[in-house]
């Protein structure tokens, strides 16, 4: 028998527990998660049969919220957050050696702040503006870009994600967006 744990002054209801453990943690009316058999518990005995659903709702919380621990009271979860027990490596990118243009083709990104959204042209393969992309969020933007299939490298995925997030802090916080460029942000 284990018991799984929540930590509710950690908690800050990203919900990746609630998607990837939906056997174990439902949403409330505030968008909290709560146990799915209990919901005004903080902890809760497990069955072995929830034990490799209730690890994993643990190891996605980025605030270290949720604990899953053996009958003596201690962790489970095989990794201490924050220990060097796993390899860390330095990361590098040299753009002119390793940048390499994407075959499906570029993007242009835009704000337009007094209209609160964001404009990003697409241009294909042949290098002509095919598409328009209209959006007030990064995620909405680079989710319909992977949906529509515009978009052939990781690399570049990668990259347009963040461009696209500057773009947003951008046109929230009244800044110049530049693209490809570092946002100016206050010191
Ligand atoms: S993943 Fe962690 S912080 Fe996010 S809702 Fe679940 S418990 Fe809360």
């Amino acid at each position: 028998m284990h018991r799984i744990e929540i930590d509710r002054f950690k908690c800050k209801k990203h919900t990746h527990c609630i998607k990837v453990s939906s056997d174990i943690w439902r949403m409330d009316s505030q968008g909290r998660p709560v146990f799915v058999a209990h919901s005004g518990a903080d902890s809760l005995h497990i069955d072995d049969s929830l034990l490799e659903s209730a690890k994993k709702s643990a190891l996605v919380c980025p605030e270290y919220a949720i604990d899953v621990k053996d009958a003596n009271g201690n962790s489970v979860l095989g990794i201490e957050p924050d220990k060097k027990e796993v390899r860390t490596i330095k990361a590098h990118y040299d753009s002119m050696k390793e940048w390499v243009m994407d075959s499906k083709g570029f993007f242009t990104i835009k704000p337009f702040p007094d209209e609160g959204v964001i404009r990003v042209r697409y241009y294909n393969e042949k290098h002509q503006l095919s598409l328009v992309i209209e959006g007030k969020t990064a995620i909405e933007i680079y989710n319909t870009i992977v949906r529509e299939k515009l978009i052939s490298r990781l690399d570049h995925a990668a990259d347009i994600g963040a461009e696209l997030m500057k773009a947003e802090i951008a046109m929230n916080t009244g800044i110049n967006y530049v693209q490809d460029s570092p946002l100016e942000l206050r010191k």
